[in-house]
């Protein structure tokens, strides 16, 4: 194998680890914890996994985790009204309602009513805006994890061709967002794109967030390039008949041709619920008045490298 593997474990660990640190000081001084709301709305299986993740992730690193499991038959007027209570609360500086709902409730709706500065997943409308405008919001968590990915590889971004295949408000157009703060020269593929490869050659960072297994190959990856798979697909193996995850990029084809690669599962994945904490600590410390709205701004875009300490 002629790239490097960029281990989101190990780097997601690391983070975790500094936010504990912070988590602890703020504590020591203020005696509040800071405070993270996961709603799960009904039995989704994989929400259920992902929504006991968070709960003990926020609790490992010293935060406090609140937790609200509703039944599926939750009309969209009683989730709105508990997400008011929410942003009422004083003691929750993150909200995160877990997607998919029921069909009932209109997940619009839902992301309007956060309140855009406990809005810790980055989708509120207000948000995306100050994304979009350079201003300073919450990014969407794995935008920003999979960021942290690209430049623990290489720091200075600038001048480089990025392509992000994919167009999600969720992932892709983030993505693409954050590249283009770092002054890449963005593309963004989707499915409509006449030749995919071909576009996809011209990266010097590629990122595949597609939800299609294996769909990058060899003929997609640039000698060289930095390779970031934010795909999680599950497929039942040929061979041995079981099910694993596998990304939106044919690791063994690739593995020879880019010059770093995120594996899955362990490379994006684990920076999503790292990332999230890392917006409620933000959110914690803005509402604290202990770093002002500009002084998290600066900060932000001081570790992303954007501007001089
Ligand atoms: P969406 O389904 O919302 O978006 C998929 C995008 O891929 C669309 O823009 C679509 O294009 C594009 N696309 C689909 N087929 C093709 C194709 N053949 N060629 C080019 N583009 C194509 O998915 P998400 O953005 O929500 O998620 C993408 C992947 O990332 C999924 O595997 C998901 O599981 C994973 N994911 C991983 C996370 C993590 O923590 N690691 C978090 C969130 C998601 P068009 O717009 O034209 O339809």
């Amino acid at each position: 194998m002629k790239a490097s593997l960029i281990d989101g474990q190990a780097i997601a660990a690391a983070l975790r680890e500094d936010l504990a640190r912070r988590v602890s000081h703020h504590v020591a001084a203020r005696n509040r914890k800071p405070g993270l709301a996961v709603v799960l709305v009904g039995e989704d299986p994989a929400s259920q996994v992902y929504v006991a993740a968070k709960a003990k992730q926020t609790v490992e690193i010293g935060m406090r985790s609140i937790e609200h499991r509703l039944v599926t038959e939750t009309t969209e007027a009683e989730l709105l009204a508990l997400i008011d209570r929410l942003n009422r609360d004083e003691t929750v500086d993150g909200i995160l309602v877990q997607f998919p709902l029921p069909r009932q409730i209109n997940p619009d709706h839902v992301i309007d009513a956060i309140a855009p500065s406990k809005d810790v997943d980055g989708l509120h409308p207000i948000n995306v805006g100050r994304l979009a405008s350079g201003g300073m919001g919450f990014v969407p968590c794995t935008p920003r994890g999979s960021l942290k990915l690209i430049k623990g590889v290489r720091r200075d971004l600038s001048g480089l061709h990025a392509v992000v295949v994919g167009r999600s408000n969720l992932v892709g157009k983030p993505i693409a967002q954050l590249l283009l703060a770092e002054n890449c020269t963005v593309t963004i593929a989707h499915s409509r794109t006449r030749d995919l490869a071909g576009t996809c050659r011209q990266a010097d960072i590629l990122v595949a967030a597609v939800g299609r297994p294996k769909l990058i190959g060899a003929a997609h990856v640039r000698p060289g390039a930095i390779v970031i798979d934010v795909g999680i697909n599950r497929i039942t193996d040929g061979e041995t008949g079981k099910s694993r995850l596998v990304g939106d990029v044919d690791f063994d084809a690739v593995k020879d041709i880019a010059s770093a690669i995120t594996p899955v599962p362990r490379g994006v994945g684990p920076m999503t619920i790292a990332c999230l904490l890392e917006n409620t600590l933000e959110s914690y410390e803005r509402r604290l008045g202990n770093a002002s709205r500009f002084d998290v701004a600066t900060d932000w875009l001081r570790n992303s490298g954007n501007i001089q300490p």
